[in-house]
């Protein structure tokens, strides 16, 4: 039986894209092998492998100037890769520090050359997200970088702060194609998959051809992202089952509407959820300030400790899992990917309201 998955990442897939991989598994289109055994090189894969870059550049309307490439080493290797790329000697890059994610993605550039934080919260807490107005934006940075969506805190920039002509890069792990945007204003978007997209082990990088291609060269081929790009993908083997599995989620977004129909889902969703927060008489209590508040991964507190993981417990054996915050902020976090769906949100609704006359 399948519980109702909130995990943060890995997180739940929609059952439809398991269930095909499951039907195909041993013998992938009467091939006598599975997807995961077939040569990287050859055509039963790269006829996958080019469905899902053809998927996500209509699903995402990516214009001709930027393109699909799949890397590998989750987001966290491309804090050091990207400021390998794009930083050189004698520039600084701008920073937006939002969250646990971009404080790593500033200290891993660090080591590689001359950083800014644009904004940070004065107070060292995480419970919103800056306005365009706080941003101390360098015009000479090499490029600005954001996180769009923060995982752990609960936090979500519902405009993105606009770098002007500096080249923005941004995180996207945790928010990637919840609903749709504008690419041609970003020079560099990267996501690890696990968290709305598919499954761990791949990271999807959507960028300006020409940003790309003014990279430093005074790196490893491998590091450079013009060498994945300008060969589609497949200058080493990549995680073939990965985007495999990639392609079965884009497939189910696209029967499902695309990303104008996932964005209704996913405000309904959050719009139940704070609802249900904001309505609890203070039971349930919601540290982040409301226009800064996560579609993706919505957190609150509880009276107390005790009764968080009473909470959690409970919600367990109601066949609900992946409830607890992360372990550097505490209290609950439901994370609210594509795949959950508005029903899933009411059933943990409707326990939460049992479980607050039951303990309020
Ligand atoms: C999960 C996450 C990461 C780290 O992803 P890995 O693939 O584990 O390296 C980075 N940034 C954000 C916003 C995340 O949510």
């Amino acid at each position: 039986m399948r519980v109702i998955n909130f995990n943060a990442g890995p997180a739940g897939l929609p059952l439809p894209a398991l269930e095909a991989a499951r039907e195909e598994l041993i013998d992938f289109q009467k091939t006598g092998m599975s997807v995961m055994e077939h040569s990287h090189r050859g055509a039963t894969y790269e006829a996958v492998h080019d469905e899902a870059i053809a998927l996500f550049t209509e699903l995402l309307a990516i214009p001709k100037s930027h393109g699909v490439t799949f890397v590998q080493g989750g987001a966290s290797l491309q804090f050091g890769l990207i400021p390998m790329n794009f930083l050189p000697k004698g520039k600084s890059a701008d920073y937006v520090v939002t969250g646990v994610w971009s404080e790593k993605a500033i200290s891993e550039a660090k080591y590689l050359g001359e950083v800014r934080a644009a904004w940070a919260p004065p107070d060292g807490k995480f419970v919103r997200v800056p306005t365009q107005a706080e941003l101390k934006l360098d015009p000479n940075a090499a490029y600005a970088h954001t996180t769009s969506n923060n995982t752990i805190y609960g936090t979500q920039f519902h405009t993105l702060p606009d770098t002007g002509a500096v080249p923005h890069v941004c995180d996207m792990s945790s928010d990637f194609m919840w609903r749709p945007i504008d690419v041609s204003k970003f020079a560099f978007i990267y996501a690890g998959a696990q968290k709305n997209i598919g499954p761990s082990g791949l990271v999807v990088v959507v960028a300006n051809r020409d940003f790309i291609a003014k990279r430093r060269t005074d790196i490893p081929k491998i590091f450079q992202y013009q060498t994945h790009a300008e060969n589609n993908s497949l200058y080493n083997t990549p995680n073939t089952w990965g985007i495999y599995l990639c392609r079965n989620v884009l497939r189910w977004m696209k029967s499902i509407g695309g990303l104008t129909a996932l964005e209704v889902r996913n405000k309904e969703k959050a719009a139940v959820l704070y609802g249900a927060i904001d309505a609890a008489g203070g039971f349930y209590r919601c540290p982040v300030e409301p226009a800064s508040r996560s579609v993706m991964n919505i957190v609150f507190r509880l009276p107390s400790e005790a009764l968080e993981d009473k909470f959690v417990a409970e919600a367990k054996k109601a066949n609900m899992v992946g409830l607890k915050g992360h372990r550097s902020a505490g209290g609950i976090r439901v994370s609210a990917y594509n795949a959950v769906s508005v029903e899933d949100i009411k059933a943990l609704v409707s326990f939460m309201q049992t479980f607050s006359k039951a303990n309020g």
